[in-house]
């Protein structure tokens, strides 16, 4: 099988991705969904011409030429709380005390804040000391929505307060994409669960946990499905069962040349489509792709970085196609390089890195790499840099184009 480019891998798994089917949620489990359809309001919004200050409600004609000097009196016929109904209509001369959000009384106009009156002791009269506008702080009925109005388009994140739009139009179950699964596997006979201390040649199993991790950060739901020893029977078994429980199937490690890299002969034993096992990228070369039905298989390299890489660069598009979520892609800017970098030239890098803003402008800086500790300068790295597989040295200030890792 040919080695392809980047952007062809990412081509051929979106191709290859398909959006999964569609639940009514409750609202408090509806966070980061996105909609399946159009949302219309059951309501006019308001639902009747409101108060948006507390106050009085008044006839505007009354109170247009009010002042400190010539304050004009009124008889206060009511007091309207908010979530009452008033009973009283307010004619010339008269007033009713009003509270924000109440509905405003037939015959008045408008409301006069609390701020410019002096109510007289016994509550009956009040007098207005300033100007107030015909028609100030009233909202009035259907102005933000109508009824019928679509308020959310299918394909809109729900983010908090999409959850809040739904609540108001009375959408209490909303159809969404459902979560994808991802189901995350540990492949090597060295590696054991972090619980235990590793004996000699053994090493914990980071990767299983920190994808799972990541996977959770795309939108998508983590399954993990534990350690397989390099022993094709057993991947054999924990792949099917991947296929059967999950929407996207993740094994970590046994991809690579090695005698016991057996991941990729597996997946095509159990019928998954093979659509490339290696990508002209640094770090995460030997990549696996492939499909069986509308599932999704992904076998990453085990070094660490290389699973960050393939994890938001392949598999976080999928994961968000699949519930027809916008922006596929981590958001790349153009920034410089804050050290010089050399490589040797073959293969697309992508280089962890601390990025930020100064003035305007992107500055990147690389976090190192250390062999085993990669974990560790990846946890003070918060986007990738990339460098093209024809270049060998970049010098300090060279422009690149940086993928942006936010809440990663
Ligand atoms: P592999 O892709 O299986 O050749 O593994 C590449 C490197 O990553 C080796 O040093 C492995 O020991 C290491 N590695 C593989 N799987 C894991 C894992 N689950 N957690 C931590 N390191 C791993
Ligand atoms: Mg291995």
């Amino acid at each position: 099988m040919d080695m392809i480019e980047m952007d062809e891998a990412v081509r051929i798994v979106l191709a290859h991705t398909e959006p999964v089917d569609v639940v009514a949620l409750d609202l408090m489990d509806a966070l980061g969904r996105t909609l399946a359809q159009d949302v219309r309001s059951d309501i006019d919004m308001p639902p009747f011409d409101k108060a948006m200050m507390d106050g009085y409600a008044v006839v505007g004609a009354d109170v247009r030429n009010a002042s400190r000097a010539r304050p004009a009196t009124l008889e206060v016929v009511e007091e309207i709380p908010a979530g009452t109904v008033p009973r009283v209509p307010v004619s010339a001369g008269k007033a009713a005390r009003i509270m924000t959000g109440a509905p405003i009384p037939e015959g008045a106009d408008t409301v006069v804040m609390v701020e410019d009156t002096v109510a007289e002791a016994d509550g009956t009269r009040v007098k207005v000391l300033d100007v107030t506008e015909t028609g100030k702080h009233i909202a009035l009925l259907g102005e933000d929505v109508r009824r019928d109005q679509v308020v959310l388009e299918a394909g809109t994140l729900l983010r908090p307060t999409e959850i809040g739009i739904l609540a108001a139009v009375g959408a209490v179950r909303p159809m969404v994409y459902r979560q994808p699964v991802v189901g995350v596997v540990a492949t090597g006979s060295e590696i054991v669960e972090p619980e235990k201390a590793p004996a000699p040649g053994q090493i914990r199993n980071s990767n299983g946990y920190s994808m799972g991790a990541q996977v959770v950060r795309t939108g998508a739901c983590a399954r993990y499905l534990g350690i397989v020893e390099d022993d094709e029977a057993e991947l054999k078994r924990v792949i099917g069962q991947g296929l059967e429980e999950c929407d996207i199937l993740m094994l970590s490690g046994g991809v690579s040349a090695g005698l016991y890299d057996l991941v990729q002969k597996t997946m095509r034993e159990v019928g998954v489509e093979v659509f490339f096992d290696r990508i002209r990228m640094k770090p995460g070369k030997p990549l696996t792709f492939g499909t069986k039905g509308k599932k999704l298989v992904f076998g990453l390299p085990g070094n660490p970085v290389s699973s960050v890489v393939g994890l938001e660069l392949l598999v976080r598009p999928a994961v968000r196609k699949m519930q027809r979520m916008g922006d596929l892609h981590r958001p790349v800017v153009k920034g410089r390089l804050v050290d010089g970098f050399r490589q040797a030239p073959g293969r697309k890098q992508f280089v962890p890195a601390r990025s930020e803003q100064r003035d305007g402008l992107w500055q990147s800086r690389w976090v190192g790499h250390h062999g085993s500790a990669d974990l560790f300068s990846l946890s003070q790295a918060n986007s990738l840099f990339v460098v093209e597989a024809e270049a060998e040295a970049l010098e300090a200030g060279a422009e690149v184009e940086i993928v942006l890792l936010t809440e990663w």
